[in-house]
């Protein structure tokens, strides 16, 4: 009786620490690959193995586009912009 007890404690306990585990290891995944880490993880937490088998999905398809363009450049003047630039520095043009 002793034991049954203990494992029906155990086990949610365990599984709470595994979680937490995968959950972090998403999130900081996630972030080395240019993903979304708080998004993933949150999607982990709530659709539980299901969103952990998402991520990996998602995780491990080939990317369409290299993770990091080198340049962009301005589709008006040609000016080589910033990644996250919102406008263009040199013609004011409204980037998406
Ligand atoms: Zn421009």
């Amino acid at each position: 009786m002793g034991l049954f007890v203990g494992l029906v404690f155990l086990f949610p306990l365990l599984w709470f620490i595994l979680a937490l585990f995968i959950l972090v290891w998403v999130y900081q995944d996630a972030q080395s690959r240019n993903m979304n880490g708080a998004l993933w993880a949150v999607i982990v937490f709530f659709l539980s193995v299901i969103g952990l088998f998402l991520y990996l999905l998602v995780r491990d398809s080939p990317h369409p586009l290299p993770a990091k363009p080198i340049t962009r450049v301005c589709p008006k003047c040609g000016q080589v912009l910033d990644e996250d630039a919102k406008y263009c520095p040199r013609c004011g043009r409204a980037l998406e």
